[in-house]
């Protein structure tokens, strides 16, 4: 899957120092930070995706944070205490074990950000249970608030708090005001629309899994986009939200232009009823623009809406192969193909073994490397995008892939990894290839790759292979014919006329 590509925002982090105004001494002096009376605190510290990077990389477990995308820690009992305490922090020496690396819901505090008490703007305001902040001099926590709301007005900061929604706590009637911020409410209301959307997070992979059941279009016809994998693996790229209505899963996507659906509404009900619903909520919040769009649709569902209401703009379809036929490569029409494996095979020693967690690094380099081989081609701007978007997807795959149903594979050339491959059960009789990165300078790896999946998957009990679409770009598009499909699965967008 290739979405329309944008600049790339997997750094979602604030670079400029934030000013600090309560001295490290006096901290360590303190015992009300990072310290709560319930182990469910709502004030416990949110972290985003690259803070629980930061933290796991200095020794905090990933199994305190419940979506490795953005979520709050989870507290730990502390021994000599009745109450919690942040994981990070040393009940012993009262200090924070990452605190260079501290999330930035830690380094703003003693101030907060917080919606006000009509909840329609995000401010900016102090907490009186800071005992420094408490005797501090009013001026002085002014001036601090003015140097803070500077650094949250530029834009990787915007970027930041808009994609991560929950570093803006619920109304405290305990922290005063400082100031308004205008263009964080405006930017974070732009991803949040509807108070009911929720970020497209792990743990909803057994949501969307129900309402692609409950829509019973998971057959060997399936799209590849009808899988949780195909979406969540952008999620660094594009802010996914989704929301429920009447038992209907609805999922959107925001692109710099709008909204749109990257699939159909899913559920037991009418679908033409949850597609107007769709339509209706994108209009709402994109206004009149062609952006509100409903892609990944099949012919079954395109035939079920009324063409007068709808025009449609068909979409690369899905290359589906027959599994059998792409592991044995036998006869005149693979003949190219078997060639290059056997290229591939007899100049040097190639090992095909699972991905596992400790392979993130070299799949990286590979990574890295290939771009840069494909840079040396011929490659557009909007290639180039692609290229940047694709390596935030990636990381996902490397970081992540195992626990969202990504089944991985390596190979190995003396001792490197030069090539890798992710991909997913779309339903039991078709796996559906995911990414495919191979060294270009190894002839015939890539190719050898991909029998390797298919043969994997053909004993595993796969019939079909997709191979997802070509996104329009020609060289996919003759290297994925000269497979010789079986069926072009078409996908298609519908816009309200
Ligand atoms: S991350 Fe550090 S500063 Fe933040 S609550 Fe935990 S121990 Fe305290």
């Amino acid at each position: 899957m290739t979405p329309a590509p944008v600049e790339p925002n997997s750094q979602l982090t604030i670079r400029q120092p934030l000013p600090q105004m309560v001295p490290g001494a006096v901290c360590a002096q303190c015992d009300v930070c990072c310290r709560f009376p319930e182990s469910d605190s709502f004030l416990r510290p949110y972290f985003t995706r690259d803070e629980i990077s930061a933290a796991v990389s200095l020794g905090v477990s990933t199994d305190l944070f419940d979506d490795p995308a953005g979520s709050q820690i989870a507290l730990v009992k502390d021994p000599a205490g009745e109450g919690f305490h942040c994981p990070a922090f040393n009940p012993v020496t009262a200090q924070c074990g990452i605190y260079q690396s501290r999330p930035l819901d830690c380094r703003l505090y003693p101030l907060a950000l917080m919606w006000n008490a009509g909840g329609d703007q995000v401010v900016l305001g102090w907490d009186t249970k800071c005992p420094f902040m408490r005797e501090a001099i009013p001026d002085e926590i002014r001036l601090h608030g003015e140097r803070v709301r500077d650094v949250l007005a530029q834009e990787d900061a915007l970027r930041a708090l808009s994609e991560h929604p929950r570093l803006i706590g619920r109304y405290q009637e305990d922290v005063v005001v400082l100031a308004p911020l205008p263009e964080v409410t405006r930017r974070v209301t732009a991803l949040q629309p509807d108070r009911r959307l929720q970020p497209l997070r792990l743990t909803d992979a057994s949501r969307m899994a129900q309402a692609l059941h409950e829509a019973k279009i998971l057959s060997q016809t399936a799209l590849a986009a009808f899988a949780f994998p195909y979406h969540y693996v952008w999620t660094a790229t594009l802010p996914y939200r989704w929301i429920e209505r009447g038992g209907v899963f609805f999922l959107f996507a925001h692109s710099p232009d709008g909204w749109f659906m990257p699939l159909p509404p899913l559920g037991a009900g009418s679908f033409e009823d949850a597609v107007h619903e769709g339509v209706a909520l994108m209009r709402q919040w994109n206004g009149v623009s062609p952006v509100s769009r409903i892609e990944n649709l099949t012919d079954d569902q395109k035939n079920m809406l009324d063409p007068r209401l709808y025009h449609y703009a068909s979409k690369s379809p899905d290359y589906v192969y027959r599994a059998k036929d792409l592991a044995n490569l036998a006869g005149d029409p693979y003949k190219s193909q078997r060639a290059l494996c056997n290229r591939a095979e007899r100049e040097q020693p190639v090992r095909f073994r699972p991905y596992h967690s400790g392979d993130h690094d070299g799949c990286r380099a590979l990574y890295r490397r290939w771009a840069a081989q494909k840079q040396q081609g011929q490659l557009d701007r909007m290639g180039q995008l692609l290229l940047e978007d694709a390596e935030a997807a990636h990381e996902i795959a490397w970081a992540l892939g195992e626990r969202f149903g990504l089944v991985g594979t390596v190979a190995v050339v003396r001792e490197q990894i030069a090539a890798y491959t992710f991909g997913y059960w779309l339903e039991p009789a078709t796996f559906a290839v995911l990414f495919e990165v191979a060294d270009r300078a190894v002839p015939g790896l890539a190719q050898a790759l991909f029998r390797n999946t298919c043969r994997t998957a053909l004993r595993n009990g796969a019939d079909r292979i997709n191979a997802m679409d070509d996104a329009g770009l020609p060289g996919l598009q003759e290297a994925k014919a000269a497979y010789h499909p079986i069926a072009m699965t078409p996908s298609w967008i519908a816009t309200a006329r």
